[in-house]
């Protein structure tokens, strides 16, 4: 060990784990790819000021979590926390919404940082695959990137996952569904903190964990309940859109999310293998975000799905996904001459697109053949002087344990048939 360790609250990918990783973001990110959604890639940080309104000065992300800096030219950057703002202000940048092809649909994976209280399935640096789709208003939208959520969890073979649904309103009934949330809140008997909440962010206290607070909660106004005749259509339309497609979900009225941007649709999709931090994925409607971040009106939609959870809900699951072996022929050389030749017969193998590998360090023949069969590869070419001088390798299937020669200007092509 070194003298040093991962910081507080993050872990490092290291085979295999890293291999499971690469297959789950891989997985979370076909169905969109399949879907029209465009990658989209943006810097790891930006100006802490489009993650203030962006994400919203009243949440948790904001006021408590983000990793800020202040660099020698002075600018004030933050470690981006989560993805959409950034995404949104790479396609305003880029004015993608011009092109004339609306929604613009994007999709992106990587690295995101919240100073959080660690624990396991929450980090401090963790990973997202996400999707936006851009300046369209449409249930079919809604519900598509619900369905291809739940098509990518399926694919991974996750079955303990639901799909909590709610509407937050719009721009006409939440503001007066908040008022009278204001009010029962102003009502009820609880601590300075939360009391603050009920002015900035009222709907956030509907999210309180504690039992003294969701007590005295029996009876307070639903969003569902003030929504207004656009919002409730529309709603249901992307509830019968699901249903058609055969995906269930569950009515949440109490589904908030953390960020401030959202309207009408939100949604969270909950592993039960996974103890408090169940959340595996979750997004939402966020028809404001482009005007308070300065841009034109472009009501979107999008989601972001946890790659370090989704690994733990495969745990939790027993699921072990059939990943192609990352070695298929393992080379093992008797002798310097042998050693020669056949770094020359990796290199071509390898070109020809089939992965192999070599025993390096000039192993003796028994260690040699346990790293060919720790490799998990199938074949093994092993050759020594004897063979090189009859022009010939020794080629040996790792699973049945036979053995045969096989001419040296023959190998590749032989394993090409063999592996095909
Ligand atoms: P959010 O934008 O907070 O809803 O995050 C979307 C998804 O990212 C969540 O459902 C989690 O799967 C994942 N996620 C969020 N925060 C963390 C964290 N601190 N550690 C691990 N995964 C996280």
């Amino acid at each position: 060990m070194s003298t040093f360790k991962a910081p507080k609250g993050t872990y490092d990918l290291i085979p295999p784990v890293s291999e499971t990783f690469l297959a789950v973001r891989d997985a979370l990110s076909a169905p969109l790819r399949r879907a029209g959604y465009g990658y989209v890639e943006t810097p790891g940080f930006e100006s802490v000021e489009l993650f203030a309104r962006g994400v919203g000065e009243s949440t948790d992300i904001v006021t408590k979590e983000m990793y800020t800096l202040t660099t020698k030219g002075g600018d004030e950057l933050a470690l981006r926390p989560e993805g959409t703002a950034s995404v949104l202000r790479a396609a305003l940048e880029a004015s993608l919404h011009k092109a004339g092809n609306l929604p613009v649909k994007l999709w992106y994976s990587g690295s995101y940082y919240r100073y959080e209280r660690p624990q396991k399935g929450r980090y401090r640096h963790f990973s997202q695959v996400g999707a936006e789709a851009i300046g369209a208003e449409d249930p079919a939208l809604d519900a598509e990137l619900i369905i291809l959520a739940v098509d990518a969890y399926k694919s991974l073979g996750l079955r303990n996952f639901r799909l909590l649904l709610n509407s937050l309103g719009d721009k006409e009934c939440r503001p007066v569904y908040r008022a009278a949330l204001q009010e029962f809140l102003r009502g009820l008997d609880l601590d300075e903190d939360t009391r603050r909440r009920i002015d900035i962010n009222p709907l956030r206290v509907l999210d309180d964990k504690r039992e003294a607070v969701q007590k005295q909660l029996t009876g307070a106004p639903m969003m569902r309940d003030h929504l207004c005749e656009a919002c409730k259509a529309y709603h249901e339309q992307v509830r019968e859109l699901l249903t058609a497609a055969g995906v269930e979900f569950e009515d949440d009225p109490k589904l908030v999310r953390g960020l401030d941007y959202y309207t009408r649709t939100t949604f969270e999709f909950v592993h039960d293998g996974l103890g408090s931090q169940s959340a595996v994925g979750g997004g939402g409607r966020y028809d404001g975000l482009s005007e308070m971040i300065g841009g034109p009106e472009l009501p979107s939609v999008g989601w972001a799905l946890g790659v370090d959870r989704t690994v733990l809900a495969l745990e939790a699951e027993g699921v072990e996904l059939q990943l192609p072996a990352s070695t298929q022929v393992f080379t093992v050389p008797l002798g310097e001459e042998a050693r020669r030749t056949l770094f020359g017969v990796v290199t071509e193998l390898r070109r020809a697109g089939i992965a192999t590998d070599f025993a390096y360090g000039g192993k003796g023949l028994k260690n040699a053949m346990k790293s060919a069969n720790r490799s998990g590869a199938r074949y093994a070419i092993v050759a020594g002087e004897r063979d090189l001088a009859e022009g010939a390798v020794q080629l040996k299937d790792l699973q049945s344990g036979e053995q045969a020669p096989v001419a040296l200007g023959e190998i590749v092509a032989e394993l090409r048939r063999k592996l095909a």
